[in-house]
């Protein structure tokens, strides 16, 4: 059985991991790899650009986060380069906590765990080694052994940067165990694990009352006290708060301005100076990312206090808004449901439709002349608009503050789906479906307010619009494909009657044989969907059949996609020609057996090359007629 291979080697990787040698051992392996002994910030950027980078549009895009977080990559990007760079490298900014700003289920949380779970499997590899004091409670840096009088030295010789003191419990056991030969200290190698709580830690704010400091810094022993006698004796603390446990790591704060002030000062320690105060003791040594999270009126409440001043100043914030982009949402959706386990099929652009919606709620208006909501969501998602193109993006974004930091909630939209796919027993659960029910669940959002409700109604009513119009296009396109024959037939037609034209010639009609002037109306029908005005018809013709003979000169065949805009010409008249049989093909109640053929005909394609069932095929069919016969 395969399991059972998966778990000898799971063993073997396990005995790896188990690394154990002295501090002489351990200056070895620092001395050939000093990445080793890297601090908290620099493994975590390590970890993150190592998973690898691309550069998408000119903003970075970092497959770590890629495949939970969706159209956050300019955020992202500042907090990998601003942040995890600058803090790698050890600038000022690593002495900031980094507070998450932002609205809920917008990415803060996931983008929390994804770092914690990534340091688990990081710290796993050969490349993301740690290594701690055997028995420290705190699972310290090794090199914290080396007395500040040799660092300089040890700095010199080696070029490796020791920051930090010993704990109070290893100074101990240094001195009483070891005589201060410090090359006998035992060391091993960790593997961080919230489970176990070995490098990574969370707090969360309980009741303000009942908050106790020994949660973050921990507490006094009380069953050793007796036996040593003292509280300031380190046997007689257990070092196992957050802070402590989450030493090497990263820690989080969740609820961050929630919280006591006494709290906070003792972040405000560690954040800046590197330590923090417990018990009796002299201050502990830590090196952690600390990362808390808030929404915005909390974070406004809290900056606008005076009293707070000094910690906001100790504070990085990262705005994390929510997503902006339609195709990226869509991303989102799909990701939630695959997690419920929804087992139903979901037509296309159904997603799409409830996407338009939510995105159409975070934006803002732009003051820009010839710029309105949808034109924006478009220019957002890639899409080149009417009088903006992707360059103007950057400033759209700077002309409005806070966009994305409201709106609705992807969850909401989720929420939504899936009850709309309980109350109903369909296999298959459409756009419409989906914008019903959000409309349906409006009343259920938290203190919305008649106008925000008439807002929402209105983006859901533009939504549908947007969907109207891809409906359309979907049905006419499956109709076109199934007409490929069709497209060909016109372009050789258009052809022979240009050949005929240029040449001064008549052209022969297929079917009676007889020999007619060059049709007109026909070259004209199809010259004027891309715009050939009557001047300019001759010069148009002439060229296409210089095209032509080229071809044949190099024995190559003149056909349907050999001429970009005469292409264009001839689906585009197919398109017009088409739409009173796609009208009366899909709105007919009793279709003649040709019909029959061709509605079947089409909804084989939908089934086979757009991703429609046939519940959601036929469906599509039946609302198209009815919206081209309104
Ligand atoms: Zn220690
Ligand atoms: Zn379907």
């Amino acid at each position: 059985m395969k399991i059972l291979q998966r778990l000898e080697q799971y063993r073997q990787e396990e005995k790896k991991l188990a690394w154990e040698g002295t501090f002489k051992d351990y200056l070895e392996l620092v001395i050939a790899n000093p990445k080793i002994a890297r601090l908290s910030h620099a493994r975590i950027y390590d970890m993150i650009v190592s998973a690898g980078v691309e550069v998408v549009n000119g903003v970075k895009r970092y497959r770590f986060f890629a495949d939970e977080l969706f159209g956050l990559d300019r955020t992202l990007e500042r907090l990998v380069e601003e942040y995890f760079h600058a803090a790698a490298r050890r600038l000022d900014v690593r002495k900031r906590i980094l507070l998450l700003m932002g609205p809920v289920s917008g990415g803060k949380s996931t983008l929390v765990n994804l770092l914690k779970r990534g340091l688990e499997r990081y710290t796993r590899q050969d490349e993301g080694a740690v290594y701690a004091i055997k028995d420290c409670p705190m699972h310290e840096e090794p090199l914290h052994l080396i007395p500040h009088e040799l660092r300089q030295e040890f700095m010199e010789e080696y070029g490796i940067y020791i920051e930090g003191n010993l704990c109070p419990y290893c100074s101990l056991m240094v001195e009483e165990k070891y005589g201060n030969r410090i090359e006998e200290v035992p060391v091993k190698r960790i593997v961080f694990s919230e489970e176990k709580r070995i490098g990574i830690g969370t707090f969360s704010p309980s009741d303000p009352k009942s908050q106790d400091i020994a949660d973050l810094t921990g507490s006094i022993d009380f069953s050793t006290i007796a036996e040593y006698g003292s509280e300031s004796d380190p046997r007689a603390y257990r070092f196992d708060g957050e802070l402590n446990k989450a030493n090497r790591g990263i820690m989080e704060f969740q609820e961050m301005l929630k919280c006591d002030e006494k709290f906070l000062y003792n972040l405000l320690s560690l954040s800046q100076e590197g330590n923090f105060k417990a018990g009796r003791f002299a201050l502990i040594s830590a090196d952690e990312l600390i990362i808390a999270h808030t929404n915005e009126a909390e974070y406004r409440a809290f900056i606008s206090n005076p009293k707070n001043e000094a910690l906001r100043s100790r504070l990085w914030v990262l705005p994390i808004p929510y997503n902006l982009k339609v195709s990226e949402e869509v991303k989102i959706y799909e990701k939630l449901i695959r997690q419920a386990d929804i087992d139903i099929h979901i037509a296309p652009y159904a997603l799409w439709a409830a996407a338009v919606f939510s995105i159409l709620s975070r934006l803002k208006e732009s003051k820009k002349q010839g710029m309105d909501l949808i034109k924006k969501m478009k220019l957002y998602d890639g899409e080149d608009v009417e009088g903006f193109q992707q360059k103007d993006v950057a400033e759209l974004m700077s002309e409005v503050e806070d966009e994305g930091m409201s709106g609705v909630d992807p969850r909401y939209v989720v929420n939504r789906i899936s009850s709309a796919l309980i109350t109903s027993d369909t296999k298959c659960i459409n756009a419409l479906d989906i914008l019903r029910a959000l409309k349906d669940g409006l009343d259920q959002l938290p203190s919305i307010t008649k106008e925000e409700k008439e807002k929402l109604i209105n983006y859901i009513a533009l939504a549908r619009q947007e969907y109207d119009e891809i409906a359309k296009k979907e049905v006419q396109r499956a109709f076109i494909y199934s007409y490929e024959e069709s497209a060909r037939a016109l372009f050789n037609n258009y052809l022979d009657n240009v050949e005929a034209y240029v040449n001064r010639t008549k052209v022969k009609d297929p079917i009676t044989g007889e020999e007619l002037d060059p049709d007109e109306k026909l070259m004209r029908s199809i010259e004027e969907q891309i715009g050939v005005t009557e001047n300019a018809k001759k010069a148009f013709r002439e060229e296409i059949l210089i095209r032509l003979s080229s071809y044949a000169r190099k024995g190559k065949q003149f056909d349907y996609n050999s001429h970009e805009r005469l292409r264009e010409a001839i689906e585009k008249k197919l398109f017009a020609d088409m739409r009173d049989i796609v009208k009366i093909t899909t709105s007919t109640r009793n279709p003649d057996p040709e019909q029959l053929k061709r509605i079947n005909a089409v909804i084989d394609r939908l089934i086979s090359e757009h991703g429609y069932c046939s519940i959601c095929a036929n469906e599509l069919l039946k609302y198209v007629g009815s919206l081209l016969n309104r």
